[in-house]
């Protein structure tokens, strides 16, 4: 079946390519971007051009970017909406989101809406994740300007450990939810629990997930204490990669899905992150208080 492809301008910024099979209106979306500079429209008008003369068994859909990404894997992405950033931004979250999540992860989490923003956030970190709540209908990602990859699958790894009801044990979030929204009165009596095991399961998953190793590790490495924050790492990285100790850690390749949340469930307990210690306890002892309250 011949595929045709037409390119509709709406509104002012964005532009969406639409998929026409030739028997009828069976139009898709497949595409977005951010199209604010007059250079970026004609790089989509010669993208869009190049397509039309591709083989229609050409799958791949270049970015005007560089990166490639499959038609499957932009319309996982297709309900997260990606605000307040350049499209170099955006392109390098998307990829990263890409590389460390499968397409039914990436479903799951824009399903119930989620925004993401590139804007300060607080002095210290490069990021954070707003949960819903009372005022906030939709959850938040806001990652600062130094965007780099293990910082955002940390916060996204946050929200998935919130959205994925069928997870249990250490990939599971520490925050009670019910009904979606996360219980206040618990997390008042549970609080430094509550942060002690969320970031150090939220920090192991990000271990086992990124594509290569961090190039910046995570600094909750600084309360892990009796070896250094890079040793401590790079074993984490092995151990939940499904490595053994002896690999060159620039061999370890990020896990994804069932896979990775598997790991987490089966080898936290043995990571260094778990006995991170903030607030007088480690996050492994955490976790067991927590569990006992639920
Ligand atoms: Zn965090």
């Amino acid at each position: 079946m011949e595929e045709m492809l037409e390119e509709m301008l709406l509104e002012r910024y964005i532009a969406y390519q639409i998929e026409c099979k030739d028997d009828g209106p069976d139009a898709r979306y497949v595409f977005e971007f951010d199209i604010q500079s007059a250079g970026l429209r004609k790089k989509l008008k010669d993208h869009t051009l190049k397509r039309k003369n591709a083989k229609s068994s050409d799958q791949k859909l270049i970015n005007m970017l560089g990166t490639a990404m499959t038609k499957g894997e932009l319309r996982a992405q297709r309900n997260i909406r990606f605000l307040n950033m350049t499209p170099d931004q955006q392109a390098f979250i998307r990829k990263v989101l890409r590389d460390s999540f499968t397409q039914k992860e990436l479903e799951l989490m824009g399903k119930g809406g989620l925004v993401v923003r590139v804007i300060p956030v607080k002095e210290g970190t490069y990021g954070e994740y707003c949960r819903k709540q009372r005022g906030m209908e939709t959850p938040e990602i806001h990652l600062s300007h130094e965007l780099n990859e293990d910082t955002i699958a940390h916060e996204f790894i946050h929200h998935i450990r919130t959205v994925d009801e069928v997870r249990v044990g250490f990939s599971r979030t520490a925050y009670k939810i019910v009904n979606g929204t996360y219980d206040k009165t618990f997390y008042n009596a549970n609080e430094s629990d509550i942060h002690n095991f969320e970031e150090a399961a939220t920090v192991a998953e990000t271990t086992a997930r990124t594509k290569g190793p961090a190039t910046s590790i995570s600094g909750y490495y600084d309360y892990v204490g009796e070896v250094s924050r890079k040793e401590a790492y790079d074993s984490d990285r092995k151990r939940l990669t499904g490595n053994p100790q002896s690999i060159d850690i620039n061999k370890t390749k990020g896990i994804k899905g069932k896979a990775a949340t598997n790991c987490i469930n089966e080898e936290f307990a043995k990571t260094h992150i778990a006995s991170m210690v903030m607030n007088g306890r480690t996050a492994l002892n955490s976790y067991y208080i927590l569990n006992q309250k639920q």
